[in-house]
C-alpha cells in the first residue's frame, strides 16, 4: 500500500502568542480525534477492506505508536490551544489495551471525551470506560440484518453483539448513544427504514452518512452514493421530519427530528452537501502524526518532537502553526479524479 508522506517538523514554529488559533479560512481549532491504534477486528468494505488490510498488512508495531502518557501530554497541551472535544477512534479504539486508563488520563482535562467503536467490545467496557470519565459514545452499525451487516463488515459478526453494547453503553449512562449507519446504494440503502423504526423512540440518535472516498483502497465511486437528501426524504415519507438547529457551530450532522415527538436522526453529507467552511477538527494518527482533513495526503510528525525532548511550550507553537497554515477544503473540489487520489486511510486516522 502507497505510503502517506509525513512532513518532519520545520524549524521550531514562532511561539503562538495566544488568542483564538484560526486557520486560512477563519476556522477554530475545537475538536480532536485521535486515532489509539491502526488495527481492527472487523473489515469493513468501505474501510479496511479485507484483501488491501489482509493477514499480511504491515500494523504498526507498539513501539511506534504513541503511549497513553504521550496522548494526553499532547492533549494538554490541545486543550491548552482551545479544543473542547476529544473523540477517541482508530481502527477499533477498543482493542487496544486499557482504554478506560487513558479515558481517566484525559478525564483530568476541561474536555468533552467521546469514543467511536464499531460497538464488539463495548458490552464488556461500558461500565469502565463511565466510570474513567468518557461522556459519550458513538457506535457503528450498517444494518439491522445480519447478512447485511456481516457482509458489509466482512467480519463474519452478529447484529446482536453490537446490540448488546449500546444496551450497556445505556445503562453506563453514555445516553444518548449516537448509532453511525454508513450508506451505500444496492448494498444497505433498502435498510435505512428499518433502521430508523428501531431506534425511534428510544433516545437514541442515528445518523445516516454518505458513502465517502476515504483513503485509496475502497474502491468509491459516486453512483453508489446516497444522497442524505434522498434518505430524509425516504425517511419523511413514513415519518414525517422537520430540521432543527446543531448543537453547536461546526457540528457534523445535519439534525432532523420526527414531527411525532419520537426522537431525531443525523445525516452527515460529505459527498453532496460539504461542510468544510465550518470543520474545526484535527486529527492525531496512532502514531503522532497531525492530519489537518479526513483526505489529507500528508501529516506532520509531532512524535520526533515529542520523543527529542521538545518542551511543551515548541509542542503548542508546531501545533499552532499547522493549524494556522491549514486550508483544507477537500470536499468542496472532490472529483471523480480527486476521488482516485492517494489519500491516508480512515483506519489511520479515525473517521
Ligand atoms: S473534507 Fe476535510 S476540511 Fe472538509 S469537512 Fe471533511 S475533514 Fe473538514
Amino acid at each position: 500500500m502507497k505510503v502517506i508522506p509525513i512532513q518532519a517538523a520545520r524549524v521550531p514554529a514562532a511561539p503562538f502568542a495566544g488568542g483564538p488559533l484560526t486557520d486560512t479560512r477563519g476556522r477554530w481549532l475545537r475538536d480532536l480525534r485521535i486515532s489509539v491504534t491502526d488495527r481492527c477486528n472487523f473489515r469493513c468494505v468501505y474501510c479496511m477492506p479485507r484483501e488491501v488490510f489482509d493477514a499480511n498488512h504491515p500494523f504498526l508495531p507498539h513501539s511506534q505508536i504513541l503511549s497513553f502518557e504521550e496522548i494526553a501530554r499532547l492533549a494538554r497541551v490541545f486543550v491548552g490551544l482551545g479544543v473542547k472535544k476529544i473523540r477517541l477512534t482508530g481502527g477499533e479504539p477498543l482493542v487496544r489495551k486499557q482504554v478506560p486508563r487513558l479515558v481517566a488520563m484525559l478525564a483530568e482535562l476541561p474536555v468533552e471525551i467521546t469514543l467511536t467503536t464499531n460497538g464488539s467490545l463495548l458490552a464488556r467496557q461500558a461500565q469502565a470506560l463511565a466510570d474513567a470519565g468518557l461522556d459519550r459514545v458513538t457506535v457503528s452499525l450498517d444494518s439491522l440484518d445480519d447478512a447485511t451487516f456481516r457482509a458489509m463488515n466482512d467480519a463474519d459478526y452478529p447484529v446482536a453483539k453490537v446490540l448488546e453494547g449500546i444496551e450497556a453503553a445505556a445503562a453506563a449512562s453514555l445516553a444518548p448513544v449516537k448509532i453511525n449507519m454508513v450508506v451505500k446504494r444496492a448494498t444497505n440503502d433498502h435498510h435505512i427504514l428499518p433502521m430508523a423504526e428501531h431506534w425511534r423512540g428510544s433516545g437514541h440518535i442515528v445518523r445516516f452518512i454518505e458513502y465517502m472516498d476515504v483513503g485509496s483502497t475502497n474502491g468509491w465511486r459516486m453512483d453508489d452514493v446516497v444522497p442524505s437528501s434522498e434518505v430524509v426524504r425516504r425517511i419523511s415519507e413514513r415519518w414525517p421530519l422537520e430540521p432543527i438547529d446543531p448543537n453547536y457551530p461546526g457540528e457534523v450532522a445535519e439534525r432532523w427530528r420526527y414531527r411525532d415527538g419520537a426522537g431525531e436522526i443525523g445525516v452527515i453529507s460529505s459527498v453532496t452537501q460539504a461542510f468544510c467552511a465550518s470543520c474545526n477538527r484535527m486529527r492525531l494518527s496512532t502514531e503522532g502524526s497531525l492530519f489537518t482533513c479526513l483526505f489529507a495526503q500528508s501529516g506532520h510528525d509531532l512524535k520526533r518532537l515529542l520523543r527529542g525532548g521538545a518542551s511543551d511550550e515548541e509542542l503548542r507553537a508546531e501545533i499552532a502553526a499547522v493549524w494556522q497554515r491549514r486550508d483544507d477544503r477537500y470536499s468542496e473540489i472532490r472529483t471523480a479524479e480527486t476521488a482516485k487520489q492517494r489519500k491516508i486511510e480512515m483506519s489511520y486516522i479515525g473517521g
